[in-house]
């Protein structure tokens, strides 16, 4: 295929408005995959088919006749959902032009409005399309408006189909050839070619997704990588058709795959470039590193498989580099992980897939945000080595005689939702410390609301909340929004006078007894009756703020044995004994180490 017919293109949109049902039509169409029952055929993981979301961003070549041409048509399948934002800028960086999906019924959601966005800063193309028009209470006119009033886009140029029901499907082929441009690549130049994804394969290794700037590659090139010189021999290219067929070669404009003798998981770089050996070429500039925003620990349930949790984590990494990994140690769970993600979702995500994908079975603790903090004093400086400090783990922050500044990462949010629930959502924004920066209708029934939020309040429940007040109609997406000035404190547990560590907690000061008393009642109801009373407390500062008592309790477990059966009293002791290596001891209370898990999960 000549440059000219090549188009490189993307599919964006807010979650379940159709992106995977849309990129299933285009495959059949195109006859790359037959017709038939094609359900989300690119949403490959397991943890994407259980919950039917898009996790990865998935490519597929198709080739499609127009007007008595063969085109190329690179599909980048792309999530939608606030935490993969790194993966869709990823994908795009491979794109001329993207497909902006809007469902006729939900009409414009806050995910669009951010993808929208995405795709706009990058310079794309921008091919407006409003999908499920079948639907009974479709209204595409309204939906035009909105697309129309939010994004200054002409009317006449929205298409209006049905992925499901295959209407209108030529028409965006159409569009696609029509509107994006072509690479602008050359064959002619030296190889440059840019890994966008790379993912490490059980069977096959190291596997690298390509955009071919200029030049070619074929079976048995030797290419350098350009970030850490070293050289591998290409052992199998090909394309994605729309899984992976061999090619042999790969031209400028031109997106597939790559495996070359890679051993090392961390070699294949996602944002590196790669040239033909000796004929190196200006690298092309990486990706900015995701920035991770929630915090979590990670330990493997037996302290002996720590060895198969950490490489799971290595691999899995490699396919996810927006996760970032310190290894970290606790006296209740042993050696493990302390990493970040993107968000709540990408946690959970992350976890399912080491489950599914390395049958590592992990503890994840409860998740927290990264704090920062100014200290004075010129011993305390040199002893943590600046006088302004990130706080990744609650247990490690200084004590407060020394901080003169506490500062709380903060985020820009936009909710979408029907005017009628807007009262009760302000009020839930209110009660999450949230600023309303703006309001605005985007058409007779919609208000967007801009709010700004400490990103701890929105965390765990908000999200939740936010789809029960609003039957499941407010929409909602946020971004980085640096850091701001807040009062933090710092709250400490302790068991009968002796602290726990694991469940050391910063927080803001007005939310520290409501907190405080919550954890005291969980450790309170999983914590077993022991032979004395355990004081739980909640503090601040030294300051009890919150207490629940456990009531002593006699276990006599050979009480059953009616004296006799020697034999049964030394078995039921014994089992006793087993049970106690399974202890973490705090003072001389004895917690079970499942029972900890439970306080310690969210
Ligand atoms: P994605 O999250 O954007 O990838 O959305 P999916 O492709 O997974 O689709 C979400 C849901 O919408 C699925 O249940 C699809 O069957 C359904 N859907 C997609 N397109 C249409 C359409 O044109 N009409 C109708 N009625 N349903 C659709
Ligand atoms: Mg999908």
């Amino acid at each position: 295929f000549p440059v000219e017919r090549i188009r490189n293109f993307s599919i964006i949109a807010h979650v379940d408005h159709g992106k995977s049902t849309l990129a299933d039509r285009l495959l059949e169409i195109t006859g790359t995959i037959p017709k038939g029952d094609n359900n989300q055929v690119l949403d490959r993981l397991p943890v994407e088919r259980e919950r039917g979301i898009t996790v990865k961003a998935q490519t597929a070549s198709l080739i499609y006749k127009y007007k008595d041409q063969e085109y190329l048509l690179n599909l980048i399948d792309t999530p939608g959902h606030v935490d993969f934002h790194y993966e869709v800028s990823r994908s795009l960086a491979a794109c001329h032009g993207v497909i902006l999906l809007v469902d006729a019924n939900q009409g414009v959601q806050a995910q669009t409005v951010a993808n929208f966005y995405l795709a706009f800063e990058a310079e794309l193309t921008i091919i407006p399309v409003i999908n499920k028009i079948d639907l009974k209470n479709a209204q595409p006119d309204v939906v035009a408006d909105q697309i129309h009033n939010l994004f200054d886009i002409d009317k006449k140029d929205i298409l209006k189909i049905s992925a499901k029901q295959g209407i209108g499907i030529e028409e965006v082929l159409a569009a696609v050839i029509e509107r994006i441009p072509c690479p602008k690549h050359d064959r002619k130049k030296p190889l440059k070619a840019f890994v966008f994804d790379s993912w490490y394969d059980r069977y096959k290794g190291v596997v690298a997704h390509l955009a071919i700037y200029d030049g070619f590659m074929k079976t048995g090139d030797r290419i350098t990588c350009a970030s850490n010189g070293k050289t591998y021999e290409l052992i199998e290219v090909g394309v994605m058709y729309p899984t992976q067929v061999p090619s042999g070669f790969l031209y400028a404009g031109q997106v597939g795959y790559a495996m070359m003798n890679m051993r090392n998981t961390n070699e294949a770089k996602i944002g590196d470039t790669f040239y033909h050996e000796n004929i190196p070429v200006e690298a092309l500039p990486g990706f900015k590193d995701a920035t991770p925003m929630v915090f979590a620990g990670m330990f493997p349930s037996e302290q002996s498989e720590f060895p198969q949790m950490r490489s799971a984590i290595e691999k899995l990494t490699l396919n996810d580099r927006s996760v970032q990994i310190k290894i970290d140690n606790s006296p209740a769970l042993g050696q493990g992980y302390r990493l970040g993600f993107l968000g709540l979702l990408h946690m959970d995500v992350f976890n399912q897939r080491l489950q599914q994908e390395f049958d590592a079975s992990v503890i994840v603790t409860a998740p927290n945000v990264a704090f920062k903090v100014k200290i004075i004093g010129e011993k305390n400086i040199k002893h943590y080595g600046s006088n302004e400090i990130t706080v990744l783990n609650p247990c490690l922050m200084p004590i407060p005689e020394i901080i003169t500044e506490y500062r709380e990462p903060m985020v820009d949010a936009t909710v979408i939702t029907p005017a009628s629930y807007m009262a009760s959502i302000t009020q839930l924004c209110l009660d999450h410390r949230g600023r309303i920066k703006d309001q605005s209708y985007i058409d007779d029934t919609r208000v967007l609301i801009q709010v700004k939020f400490p990103l701890a309040e929105i965390l765990v429940d908000f999200f939740d909340e936010l789809k029960s007040l609003s039957s499941g109609y407010a929409s909602f997406d946020y971004q980085d929004a640096g850091y701001e000035i807040s009062d933090l404190v710092k709250l400490d547990f302790t068991l009968n006078g002796r602290e726990v560590e694991e469940l050391t907690m910063i927080c803001h000061v007005s939310r520290a007894r409501e907190t405080a008393r919550r954890v005291c009642e969980k450790l309170k109801n999983t914590i077993p009756r022991q032979q004395f009373v355990i004081t739980v407390q909640g503090k601040v500062n030294q300051k009890v703020i919150a207490r629940e008592d456990i009531k002593a309790y006699r276990k006599d477990v050979t009480a059953k044995c009616y004296g006799g059966d020697i034999t049964r009293k030394m078995k039921l002791l014994k089992n006793q004994a087993e049970g106690k290596k399974k202890l973490r001891l705090i003072g001389n209370v004895e917690i079970p180490k499942d029972a900890f898990i439970k306080i310690l999960k969210r």
